[in-house]
């Protein structure tokens, strides 16, 4: 079931239904062909947004996460617009990550556009040491993952420690994204015009993973970064593939 908190080993927890599959959808999809388990939770049922209804954007949040072979997704339904860390908050984060059990853990950048992307940077990165603190939510096991992930969302200009080659994924990620219909331009939309629903928002989003991808040379990727040294086994092996390696030609 998609509405149930199930053990993932990567988890996007972002503010509004469509966060996701803008910022990192590709990554998560990846990681499902690559044989684990992903997830994705919400803060907020996007009320504010200005296109839309929580209805249907619920609707388009749920096809969306068919399409990228997610095993859970959730809203934990707080107030859009409204997002800040607290306590409260935090304890609520660390329930989500005691149930969801996940070794690596996605959230939005700490420098943003947007004040609800910024509190939920804020509350998951306070939440991941507190969740490995036995005495914190004692009626839950504790469980600490190993790594948080920022996406890069591309409004303010941050430094990547990791990219991640998603050409392979490329399509389906764009088809995730695009069942957030209401959020995008459509021709004849009475709607008010947002800067996601200008006509130019899909390129802008193809130019970003582009520009990752252009940076490790491959055709598409998603950047992240990360507080924390990333820890390498093997160097060589890390490094194994040829960047700008040409497709093979057709005999
Ligand atoms: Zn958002």
């Amino acid at each position: 079931m998609l509405s149930e908190f199930t053990p993932c080993d990567i988890v996007a927890i972002t503010a509004h239904p469509d966060d996701m599959e803008i910022c990192c959808g590709g990554t998560l999809a990846l990681a499902v062909h690559q044989g684990w388990k992903a997830g994705a939770v919400e803060f907020t049922r996007g009320e504010l947004g200005t296109r839309g209804t929580v209805a249907i954007r619920s609707r388009e949040a749920e096809e969306a996460a068919r399409v990228l072979g997610l095993s859970c997704r959730l809203n934990l339904e707080l107030p859009d617009g409204h997002l800040h860390d607290s306590d409260e908050a935090r304890k609520l984060i660390v329930r989500v990550l005691r149930l969801m059990r996940p070794r690596v853990v996605i959230a939005p950048p700490l420098r943003d556009h947007h004040p609800d992307h910024i509190a939920v940077a804020e509350i998951v990165s306070r939440s991941m040491h507190l969740s490995g603190v036995a005495k914190c939510v004692p009626e839950l096991e504790p469980w600490r993952p190993h790594v948080l992930l920022h996406y890069l969302s591309g409004t303010r200009p941050l430094a990547p420690s990791l990219v991640v080659d998603i050409s392979s994924v490329f399509e389906q990620r764009t088809r995730a994204m695009m069942c957030h219909r209401s959020q995008f331009f459509a021709e004849g939309s009475t709607e008010r015009k947002t800067r996601i629903a200008h006509p130019d928002f899909p390129k802008v989003i193809e130019g970003r993973l582009r520009h990752f991808g252009g940076l490790i040379g491959v055709a598409f990727a998603e950047a992240f970064s990360t507080e924390e040294p990333v820890p390498v086994a093997d160097v060589v092996a890390l490094y194994a593939r040829t960047p700008w390696a040409h497709p093979p030609q057709e005999p």
